[in-house]
């Protein structure tokens, strides 16, 4: 917003517009003479925020007509308890697919459910982590789902098909790649995501669930976790999450204006290219992923020579780039290119690593 490209993987940037509107309008919202945040979620007024923001992300996914759309709480850690609750019957099964640390949490979180299945289908291959094709996973003829995590935001991992699991419900962790690029939503059982990547600030959580997995909720599902209550109550059977939802639906119209999915998705190519030359091109900076399931949203990547990571850091924050760093877990470095990241701050992030680069050139 002030002449930084934050490159954070959330939450992260948002849409300039979005922040202006949001700007321009909170403290008198439409005229009310108070904020949208002030208003009860059962106005009228709020009612209708609330109708255009689902109405707006089921034309952007092309959500079809037999799936509901939530507004939950509890980030996607609370999904990765509410998945089992809502979805995993006492003494059911559960395939989890494990690519990257999410999907690994939240298969710890569900071994708290029942009998979990752990796939873990990435390997090095000359050096690079690949994903098995999805039709070698061993997975279980009689699990209640099979879940897994199309876009590992920490590992920078990526899965662009949709495994084929014979009518076995598939849920998707899609917190970092929803909206990013299309999604076929008729192939999944369920999809959340946490909003603080493409949609907009935390505390809000999308999920879309097909209707015919509601209403199996196990006795002791805690009430807000219960899908079939936040259906039936229009995601309100408590107080939702007013202002992230009213910001939400701010940048499905930003996003609707830009030209949607098909849109934004061609953008995102252009940005991971860009910035996968460059790293590739370069001998000062590497990545360890297969360019098949590099992730088109966070580009995890070392420098060769680690002893200047704190000066990579410093230099780029003092250019206007920052929160670069990779996550605790795995070091180096990572940019998170969300769909609120412009093509410019790629390309300034690029221009920045050459040149820094050159530099540092022994
Ligand atoms: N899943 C993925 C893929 C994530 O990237 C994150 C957060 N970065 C989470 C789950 C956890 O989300 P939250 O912090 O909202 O619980």
């Amino acid at each position: 917003m002030s002449g930084i490209f934050n490159f954070c993987a959330g939450p992260a940037m948002l849409p300039a517009p979005v922040m202006q509107k949001a700007q321009a309008e909170l403290v008198n919202w439409q005229a009310h003479g108070c904020s949208v945040m002030e208003l009860s979620h059962r106005s009228k007024s709020f009612m209708a925020v609330a109708e255009h923001a689902e109405a707006s992300l089921r034309s952007l996914m092309n959500i079809p007509d037999n799936y509901k759309v939530l507004f939950m709480h509890g980030g996607g850690r609370g999904q990765f308890s509410a998945v089992p609750f809502n979805l995993l019957p006492v003494g059911g099964k559960a395939d989890y697919v494990v690519t990257g640390s999410w999907s690994k949490a939240a298969a710890k979180e569900a071994n708290n459910f029942g009998e979990i299945n752990v796939i873990e289908p990435v390997s090095d291959v000359d050096g690079k982590k690949t994903v098995t094709d999805s039709s070698k996973w061993p997975l279980s003829s009689d699990s209640a789902y099979v879940h897994y995590c199309p876009n590992e935001t920490v590992d920078g991992i990526e899965i662009f098909d949709v495994p084929e699991t014979h009518g076995v419900p598939i849920v998707a962790d899609m917190s970092s790649t929803i909206l990013s690029r299309h999604i076929d939503v008729s192939k999944f059982g369920l999809i959340y995501a946490g909003a603080q990547k493409n949609i907009g600030p935390s505390g809000l959580t999308i999920v879309i669930v097909r209707e015919d997995l509601l209403g199996n909720a196990r006795k002791e599902t805690p009430s807000v976790f219960n899908y079939e209550y936040a259906a039936v109550n229009g995601s309100m059977y408590n107080t939702p999450p007013t202002f992230a939802w009213y910001l939400a639906g701010l940048v499905f119209d930003w996003l609707s204006e830009l030209g949607g999915v098909a849109t934004i998705s061609e953008i995102n190519q252009t940005k991971a290219q860009l910035l996968y030359n460059c790293i590739d091109n370069n001998s000062f900076y590497k990545n360890n992923i297969s360019s098949a399931n590099r992730s088109l949203m966070n580009v995890p990547f070392w420098l060769a020579d680690e002893s200047l990571n704190d000066a990579f850091l410093t230099e780029a924050e003092n250019a206007g780039l920052v929160a670069l760093k990779g996550h605790r877990s795995v070091g180096g470095m990572r940019a998170s290119i969300y769909n609120a990241m412009p093509l410019a701050g790629v390309q300034a992030l690029v221009n920045f690593m050459n040149a820094f680069a050159e530099r540092h050139k022994g």
